[in-house]
């Protein structure tokens, strides 16, 4: 059988996220798709923008950088989704149109004082302190610094599913924390959540924003 095209895998992607927001009675108009494309070279970000995808994800600052700077002439959103180091923060800055992975004190200081730019907390959903995010008791001081910062847009809460979980279970836990950071940034209500094998799940709790790479690119490369 022949592999799908990139065409082909892209509309089976919006068919379904439609199909999950039928699904939770919500309208698929209200979700962002970010095509998630680190590891895949420029020419299948090209091609993805000929195909009318706007809103990319990376989540690696160098390989970002460059790819925001070789498409410099397509009108590109990055999302910048990986773990964010302190001090490349206002380098990740000059190029993406929104953070996903706000976690520590370190990078709202470092963001201070810049010009604004749309960011997500992420929120740790494992319980190991090794996983990127933000634990759930630390969750609202971060989120008010965020607000307190002139050079952050809090949009709202991000994460990714544990391994070895239910993901709706882990959901229904993001949106409990979404409600909760809603309370003291009432403007802060989008959740980013859901990648290739969990969209639905998410779309089911809430998720305005899916990050979704493998089930549009097909597999990624391995690094290099
Ligand atoms: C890679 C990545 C994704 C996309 O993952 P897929 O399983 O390929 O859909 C989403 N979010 C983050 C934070 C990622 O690093």
């Amino acid at each position: 059988m022949a592999e799908p095209t990139l065409a082909e895998r892209l509309s089976s992607v919006r068919a379904a996220v439609e199909d999950a927001a039928a699904r939770a009675g919500r309208s698929a108009d209200d979700l962002t798709v970010i095509a998630v494309t680190k590891f895949h070279p420029v020419e299948l970000v090209r091609e993805l923008a000929a195909l009318g995808v706007r809103d990319f994800g990376e989540s690696r600052h160098q390989e970002a950088q460059g790819k925001a700077e070789q498409l410099a002439d397509l009108d590109l959103r990055w999302h910048f989704v990986g773990q964010l180091q302190s001090k490349k923060a206002r380098q990740v800055r000059r190029y993406a149109s929104v953070i996903h992975s706000i976690d520590r004190d370190a990078v709202v200081d470092a963001l201070w004082d810049e010009p604004p730019v749309d960011c997500f907390v992420q929120v740790n959903l494992s319980g190991d302190p090794g996983r990127g995010g933000v634990s759930a008791e630390a969750l609202l001081p971060l989120a008010e610094r965020v607000v307190a910062a002139p050079g952050l847009r809090l949009l709202g809460v991000m994460a990714v599913a544990p391994l070895g979980e239910e993901p709706r279970r882990a959901f229904a836990r993001l949106r409990e924390a979404s409600e909760r950071v809603c309370d003291v940034a009432p403007e802060a209500r989008a959740i980013s959540a859901g990648m290739s094998h969990d969209f639905a799940d998410a779309i089911a709790e809430g998720a305005t924003h899916l990050r979704i790479g493998s089930a549009i690119t097909g597999n990624r490369p391995t690094r290099g």
